[in-house]
């Protein structure tokens, strides 16, 4: 599945990296590892996002090697460059401001990604829908070209694994994952650390919100569906910093009430600007779903971003979408 990212490996010098807006321990857990396997190879590589990374991560990166996409200061770095490789993002609007440089097709691209297929958007696509993470992805990309993991490389990749599989909870975990995430062990990573950096780290405004999310936990008359919503109300009280920490913890106590189906969290990121995450226990695809609001992402972690929104209605859209197909999933059930 590797050859023609191979090649161009192989004949091509100069990378950009980049993946996308908002991103998670995936997304930049696989952009420092694919960084180390390049810089290796002896080749030239940018890390360009466009948003910086959440303080969550920061011990990923202590050398200070991503930077924050501003078009006066990289244009030029991603007109130079030979291959821009994009990753983890199903579709190029996720790119933010950084889906210009793609656009503007003066540069070989690659999306490097284990969502569902949607569109293709770039010369070559390599996609493993069946990988946990990307970081499973580079393993075996890795594997396969014969090259050496360093430390740097297994940090990389045991954290993508790691959250995007919840801490090897989720049904995306496998033996497979567990034999890689052993492998890793072997280059001197330490699991605990890891884990303080990425789930002990919360801070005291963190979980202030957070009970204020539970606050407003609802569930529906089946008991199949819950959400909660983070208010801009309740933003400003805890001065919580919305971009500063990983909040998978909060969708992470939401799912885990017994019986559901389907959990969504409503966040009222700014004024009328309204992020929706929705998981599913692994009988209804969520993904379907977002994608009928312009979101998408894997059938049981999915998400929807809506600009010039108002959170009351598009809650009540969104449940009643989801209800449905909940009640569609009981009904062919009963058959
Ligand atoms: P989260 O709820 O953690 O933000 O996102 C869960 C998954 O949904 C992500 O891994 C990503 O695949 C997808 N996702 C999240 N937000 C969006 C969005 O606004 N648009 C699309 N297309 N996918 C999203
Ligand atoms: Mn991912």
């Amino acid at each position: 599945m590797f050859e023609d990212l191979i090649k161009v490996i192989k004949e091509k010098q100069k990378f950009v990296i980049t993946t996308h807006i908002n991103p998670d321990g995936d997304g930049l857990g696989s952009e420092i590892a694919f960084f180390h396997l390049l810089k290796n190879l002896g080749k030239e590589v940018s890390l360009i996002n466009q948003d910086p990374p959440l303080v969550t991560y920061s011990f990923l990166d202590k050398k200070g090697n991503f930077c924050v996409y501003n078009r006066e200061l990289h244009h030029q770095i991603f007109k130079s460059a030979d291959v821009l490789l994009a990753i983890d993002l199903s579709s190029p609007d996720r790119l933010g401001a950084v889906e210009e440089e793609l656009k503007n097709k003066h540069i070989y691209s690659v999306c490097f990604d284990h969502h569902p297929p949607d569109k293709k958007f770039a010369d070559i696509h390599v996609v493993n829908e069946n990988a946990s993470s990307i970081g499973e992805m580079i393993y075996d990309l890795a594997k396969e070209m014969g090259l050496n993991v360093t430390k740097d490389i297994a940090l990389g990749i045991y954290v993508s694994i790691l959250t995007d599989t919840g801490s090897f909870k989720y049904t995306n975990t496998n033996s497979k994952t567990h034999v890689i995430a052993a492998e890793l062990l072997k280059f001197g990573i330490e699991p605990y650390s890891i884990y303080k950096n990425i789930y002990e780290n919360n801070s005291y405004q963190k979980i202030l919100l957070m009970g204020k999310m539970l606050n407003t936990l609802q569930l529906d008359e089946s008991n199949k569906l819950a959400w909660a919503v983070v208010t801009q109300k309740a933003l400003q009280e805890t001065e919580f910093d919305y971009n500063s920490e990983d909040k998978e913890g909060f969708i992470d106590i939401l799912r885990s009430l017994n019986g559901i189906e389907v959990v969504l969290l409503f966040s009222e990121k700014e004024k009328d600007f309204i992020k929706v995450s929705l998981r599913s226990k692994g009988n209804i695809d969520v993904n379907q779903i977002a994608m009928k609001f312009g979101g998408g992402g894997h059938p049981f972690a999915a998400g929807v971003t809506l600009n010039n929104t108002k959170l009351e209605p598009t809650v009540q859209k969104i449940l009643l979408e989801t209800s449905n197909s909940i009640k569609a999933f009981t009904d062919s059930r009963k058959e």
